[in-house]
């Protein structure tokens, strides 16, 4: 067992307490020599030590002696050696306070200092070094050790700075990253919201698109099956829409589209009394199709004749002008309908027949609607197979040119032809243009049969040149839908210098249609012809458009009076006054008068009488094949 003799005392207090401890001791054991040798020596010279000496009867020796003046003596020693340790005891105290002070400060001194390093942790702290002995070497020691702590706590806190200084950067950049993500996935979903939004919605006018409609229509369907219900389906298109996006800016088009959402909305909303009074959830849509084309799905009504009541609301509220940058615009509007289950038992038919209808409603005179009939769907069929008989017939080329022949009124010469397209159908034989060329023009099939026509045209005028025939210009019918295509100039240009004539040898016969639409690109294209050399003639001239300016804005060379005031001269006083005013305007502009339809001498002699400029008809000639025609110059 490990012994501690002076318990937890201080080291100071337990040097001194060892030295005393050994002072004593020592002067003990001196003590304790001296009176050992003194007591003997003592007793051999002390002469009262031994006083009576007495021989026993046995022969044995006793002796008697006194010991008072020994103890006496020794009780002197002892006082002495008391005094001696006294002495002693109080300078080996006095020595070892000197040595535990030699001893003790120094590590006090390191204790302080510990102390005081440990409660501020200031490691420039040192303990002051003294002598140089182990002490001394500890304190110093203990200073470097010191020292190192304090640099090593110096490159520590250098240290924790720069990893501070990297966490606040690296913090910060975090934070940075986490707000780009964030904002990232803000934008995500605001992208997703809108490709989502876009897929569904049209941007324009925030209504529900085709393909909701479609969803929409396709749900309706299901419950009208279940419930056994009817529903309509109205498609609305607006009437001259692209007039005003022609005249005012397609910014204008856009603000007439969005407010004719707004007013169709109105009525839509309003239009819940149709509904039956059953169905609370009723649920009507309106939808813009694209364009200027709505939809308005009416959901659960009670008849057929619901559709026509929400039709006549609509068209009451588009007569209101809108109010457009200043200017007030009337848009009418066509629509078609459709209803379940008469019309069709699924979303795309009663779609397709409700689109029927719609352009039912245009051609009978617009702004107004039309039901979908059985008659309309024949028309439909008919209209399917003649787009896909005509385009056989583009493919195996079975179109030919007939020529009439214009004479002038002055000499009653040929001076011009017109060619004049049919159609050699292989199973219904020879097909006039008028059962043809409407399908043509709605399926846009008369771009490429109206290069055909120009194409032959110009190759038949070689080829009567190369027979010989005199050189009278060829006019070729041109629809409005080949001026918007860009390539009727090059057509033009083209079939001309491939037969080697001269631009004045071509007419081209436009009809009013062209100012309806795209009036500036129809003027820009006339022009360009013009300035090419060909000449331009307006066809048909008083059944169309009504509105003379146009007559200022085309560059034309010639008019054509309309059949249908030639055939009335001499029985309708109002057609040969409408007939004379026409020749004096035209003439008045500069343009030579053609008179169509001619079929008595009559009629031939009020135009000849009126100075128009050249005759068409049958009194002079019908439409014949191009090989007939040099018999006519005979
Ligand atoms: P259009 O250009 O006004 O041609 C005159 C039409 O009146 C021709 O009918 C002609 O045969 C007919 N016609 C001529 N004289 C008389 C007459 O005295 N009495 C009667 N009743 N009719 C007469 P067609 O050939 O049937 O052409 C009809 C229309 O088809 C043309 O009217 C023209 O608008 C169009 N058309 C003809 N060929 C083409 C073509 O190649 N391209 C285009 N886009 N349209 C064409
Ligand atoms: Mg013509
Ligand atoms: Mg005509």
């Amino acid at each position: 067992m490990y012994i501690r003799p002076f318990g937890d005392r201080p080291i100071a207090q337990k040097v001194t307490l060892v030295s005393m401890l050994a002072s004593v001791v020592a002067l003990l054991l001196t003590s304790l020599s001296i009176f050992a040798y003194e007591g003997v020596a003592d007793l051999r010279a002390e002469p009262g030590v031994v006083a009576t000496c007495v021989y026993q009867q046995d022969g044995s020796l006793l002796l008697y002696s006194s010991t008072t003046p020994m103890v006496q003596r020794l009780a002197g020693y002892a006082g002495i050696v008391f005094l001696v340790m006294l002495i002693s005891t109080a300078v080996t105290y006095l020595l070892a306070r000197r040595l535990r002070s030699l001893i003790s400060d120094p590590i006090q001194n390191l204790v302080d200092t510990s102390r005081r390093v440990s409660s501020t942790h200031d490691y420039s702290l040192r303990a002051s070094e003294g002598s140089a002995d182990e002490i001394g070497l500890l304190i110093s020691s203990y200073n470097e050790m010191l020292e190192q702590v304090q640099q090593r706590n110096h490159d520590l806190e250098r240290h924790r700075d720069y990893l501070d200084d990297e966490v606040c950067t690296r913090t910060a950049e975090l934070e940075k990253a986490v707000e780009e993500l964030q904002e990232e996935i803000v934008q995500r979903e605001k992208a997703e919201e809108r490709v989502r939004y876009l897929a569904n919605y049209d941007d324009l006018t925030a209504l529900p698109n085709r393909q909701r409609l479609k969803e929409r229509l396709s749900e309706a369907l299901v419950e009208a099956r279940r419930n056994d219900a009817m529903l309509a389906l109205l498609i609305l298109d607006l009437d001259r829409f692209k007039e005003i996006n022609d005249s005012l800016g397609h910014g204008a088009g856009d603000l007439v589209l969005k407010q004719v959402a707004e007013r169709l909305g109105q009525c839509v909303r309003s239009s819940d009394s149709v509904a039956r009074p059953d169905s609370a959830n009723s649920a009507h849509m309106l939808s813009r199709q694209g364009g200027d084309e709505f939809t308005i799905l009416l959901d659960k009504i009670n008849s057929a004749y619901d559709a026509s009541r929400v039709c006549s609301r609509i068209l009451t509220a588009l007569e209101e002008p809108f109010q457009i940058n200043g200017h007030d615009v009337v848009v009418g509007a066509s629509i078609g309908i459709a209803v379940y289950p008469h019309d069709g038992d699924d979303g795309e038919t009663l779609i397709k027949h409700a689109d029927t209808a719609m352009y039912h409603a245009k051609q009978a005179g617009r702004n107004d609607y039309e039901y979908f009939s059985d008659s309309m769907k024949k028309e439909a069929l008919h209209k399917l197979t003649v787009e896909g008989d005509l385009r056989k017939a583009i493919e195996r080329n079975e179109f030919v040119l007939h020529y009439q022949p214009k004479v002038s009124s002055k000499d009653g010469k040929v001076c011009g032809l017109e060619a004049l397209v049919r159609w050699e159908h292989p199973e219904q034989g020879r097909i006039p243009p008028d059962a043809f060329i409407p399908v043509a023009e709605e399926t846009g099939l008369i771009v490429p049969i109206g290069d055909w026509v120009i194409r032959a045209a110009c190759s038949q005028m070689r080829a009567w040149r190369d027979a010989g025939l005199p050189p009278v210009p060829v006019a070729v019918n041109v629809s409005s839908r080949q001026f918007r295509k860009c390539n009727l100039l090059e057509t033009v240009a083209e079939s001309l210098a491939e037969a080697g004539l001269s631009p004045r040898n071509l007419v081209i016969e436009v009809t009013e249609s062209i100012m309806l639409q795209h009036e500036e690109q129809a003027v820009r294209a006339l022009t360009r012809l013009k300035d090419l050399g060909v000449r331009v003639a307006l066809d048909d001239f008083g059944t169309g458009y009504s509105a003379l300016g146009y007559l200022r804005r085309l560059p034309l060379d010639s008019i054509k009076i309309d059949r249908c005031f030639v055939s009335e001269l001499g029985q309708n006083e109002q057609s040969a006054s409408i007939v004379e005013a026409v020749i004096a305007m035209a003439h008045g502009l500069g343009l030579e008068v053609v008179g169509e339809g001619v079929e008595t001498e009559e009629q031939a002699e009020f135009l000849r009488s009126h100075d128009c400029d050249e005759l068409q008809g049958y009194l002079f000639g019908a439409p014949v094949a191009g090989d007939a025609i040099p018999e006519l110059f005979e």
